[in-house]
């Protein structure tokens, strides 16, 4: 696969709502918060929730105190759960669907996440080796996208997962690493691993950061305005309230749209090709 097909393949990872039976205002246990004012178990229907899956409040999600509503995303698993794995069938004309359909839904987002990744590596230049396996990986993850329910419900994701996280460690530090000797003759790559950093509220602000890896990182309420963060792995890392305005994301790896939607910016921080810009974001 060459680049620009990959490349194709994570943009086109993005929620279609007109195409999904309300599947994550529907599947998912949701515990009152400061994100979501109301208790609302797994497989009932938010009271939100309109006969044509749309939200009544969707235009004032976050005035009422809906903000995990604008910060959730599927990467697109919800429409080819409703119109691929139960072709077209809803959770409303027949309870038992509902059943699998909300226990296929979090299966199908954990694939659709794998697949984002794999894509994502695949649209960087890398060894031919390297192309090759994570080839097959995403080869393997798009057919499963394909099983019908009580398939995709006997998977063990875990066997996919593990592989698939060394492929994207390696694409990490082969990119990383090309970076680093071009931008330092005196560090190391360890002095750019700061992998499951305690970073939470860090005044990160107007530094370069470039090539880092911020693998599962606590990046909540991190003040990284004008950080640039290019190269940076953010593969897992937790951004919330993470002050991104201004800061350079343009080539940041193993983000997803959902830490985006959960860390504030403006229209001066640049993101990736594979993100989009959060409407919530201030102008
Ligand atoms: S508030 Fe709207 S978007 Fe959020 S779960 Fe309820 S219906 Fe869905």
């Amino acid at each position: 696969m060459d680049n620009e097909t990959a490349k194709n393949i994570r943009e086109s990872l993005t929620a279609d709502c007109s195409q999904c039976f309300g599947l994550c205002c529907t599947a998912l246990n949701i515990i009152a918060s400061s994100d979501f004012p109301i208790n609302k178990p797994a497989g009932s229907p938010c009271a939100n929730l309109q006969s044509d899956y749309g939200c009544k409040i969707h235009a004032n999600l976050r005035e009422k105190g809906f903000k995990g509503c604008t910060v959730f995303d599927c990467l697109g698993a919800g429409q080819v759960v409703s119109q691929v794995t139960f072709k077209g069938l809803s959770w409303r004309d027949d309870p038992e669907i509902g059943t699998k359909m909300f226990q296929v839904f979090p299966i199908m987002e954990q694939i659709h996440e794998m697949i984002a990744y794999a894509a994502e590596a695949l649209s960087y230049e890398l060894p031919p080796a390297l192309s090759e396996k994570l080839n097959m990986q995403l080869n393997e993850l798009q057919s499963l996208t394909k099983r019908d329910a009580d398939q995709l419900l006997s998977l063990d994701i875990v066997m996919y997962r593990f592989p698939l996280n060394e492929l994207l460690s390696e694409t990490s530090n082969y990119i990383r690493g090309k970076l680093i000797q071009k931008i330092s003759s005196i560090k190391k790559a360890k002095d750019y691993n700061h992998e499951r950093a305690d970073w939470i509220g860090k005044k990160l602000s107007g530094q370069n950061l470039q090539a880092v890896n911020l693998r599962g990182a606590y990046l909540i309420a991190a003040d990284m305005r004008n950080a640039d963060l290019r190269a940076v792995d953010f593969i897992g890392a937790d951004l919330r309230d993470a002050d991104l305005r201004g800061a350079n994301l343009s080539t940041s790896m193993f983000l997803t749209q959902m830490q985006i939607n959960s860390a504030k910016g403006d229209e001066k921080t640049l993101l990736p090709f594979y993100i989009q810009r959060p409407s919530h974001w201030t102008a």
